[in-house]
C-alpha cells in the first residue's frame, strides 16, 4: 500500500486577542486530522487555562533541561519574562501519521521554524483594525491595563512583519476566517510540488 503522505506544518501567527485561538479550535473541531500543538511554558496559568490543553507549565528549570535534550522544534523569550517552546516529538509524530498539525507561536518563533521545516505553512492572523484589536483585549478582561498597553505595541511590531508570511486572514466573522484556513489547507495539498510521488506515476517519472 501506498505510504499515507506527510501531515502539513501549519504555523499560525497573530498578535494576543486577535482570536487565534477560536479560528483554530473551530477548524479543528470540523478536521479532526488537525491537530494543535501544545507549547510548553514559564508563565503561571490564567484562569481557566488547563495544563496539557493550553499549555504544559514548566518551571523555568524543567524548561532549561527541555533545551538541553533539545525537545524544541523552536524555543522563545517572550515579553521580556516568560519562555515559551514547540515540543518537537508530537510535531513530527503527527505528520508522519499524515494528520496537519497547527503551532500556535509568536512571529520570531514561527520564523524559526520557517528556518528549520521550509515546507511550513505560514499564516498570519490578522485584525480587521488596530482599534478593534485594542477593544477585544480589554473586553478579555484576564489583562492588566499595563499588559493591555504591552500587548498593543507588540501587536503593532507583529503586524509590521506581516509580509513575511504565506497567507494572511482576517478575523472579522470567525465562520470567513474558518473558511479561508479551510481554503488554504486545500490550496496547499494540491501544491505540485507535495504530489510529486502522483505525478511520478501519472508520467512514469518523465516530466518536461
Ligand atoms: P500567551 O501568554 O498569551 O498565551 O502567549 C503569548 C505569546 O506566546 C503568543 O503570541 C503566543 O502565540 C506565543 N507562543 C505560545 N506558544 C509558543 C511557542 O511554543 N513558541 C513561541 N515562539 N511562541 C509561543
Amino acid at each position: 500500500m501506498a505510504r499515507k503522505k506527510k501531515g502539513l506544518l501549519l504555523v499560525v501567527s497573530g498578535p494576543a486577542g486577535v482570536g487565534k485561538g477560536t479560528v483554530d479550535g473551530a477548524l479543528i473541531a470540523k478536521h479532526p486530522e488537525i491537530k494543535m500543538s501544545v507549547s510548553v511554558t514559564t508563565r503561571a496559568p490564567r484562569p481557566g487555562e488547563i495544563e496539557g490543553v493550553h499549555y504544559f507549565f514548566r518551571t523555568k528549570e524543567e524548561f532549561d533541561r527541555m533545551i538541553e535534550q533539545n525537545a524544541f522544534l523552536e524555543y522563545m523569550h517572550v515579553f521580556g519574562m516568560n519562555y515559551y517552546g514547540t515540543p518537537k516529538a508530537f510535531v513530527e509524530a503527527e505528520r508522519e501519521k499524515g494528520n496537519h498539525v497547527i503551532l500556535e507561536i509568536d512571529v520570531q518563533g514561527a520564523m524559526k521554524v520557517k528556518e528549520t521545516c521550509p515546507d511550513a505553512v505560514m499564516v498570519f492572523i490578522a485584525p480587521p483594525s488596530l482599534q478593534i484589536l485594542k477593544q477585544r483585549l480589554v473586553g478579555r478582561g484576564t489583562e492588566t491595563q499595563e499588559s493591555i498597553d504591552v500587548r498593543t505595541a507588540t501587536a503593532l511590531e507583529e503586524l509590521k512583519k506581516l509580509p513575511r508570511y504565506d497567507y494572511m486572514v482576517i478575523n472579522d466573522v470567525v465562520e470567513e476566517a474558518v473558511a479561508d484556513m479551510e481554503a488554504i489547507l486545500s490550496a496547499e495539498l494540491n501544491r505540485t510540488e507535495r504530489n510529486a510521488e502522483l505525478i511520478t506515476k501519472l508520467t512514469g517519472g518523465e516530466t518536461i
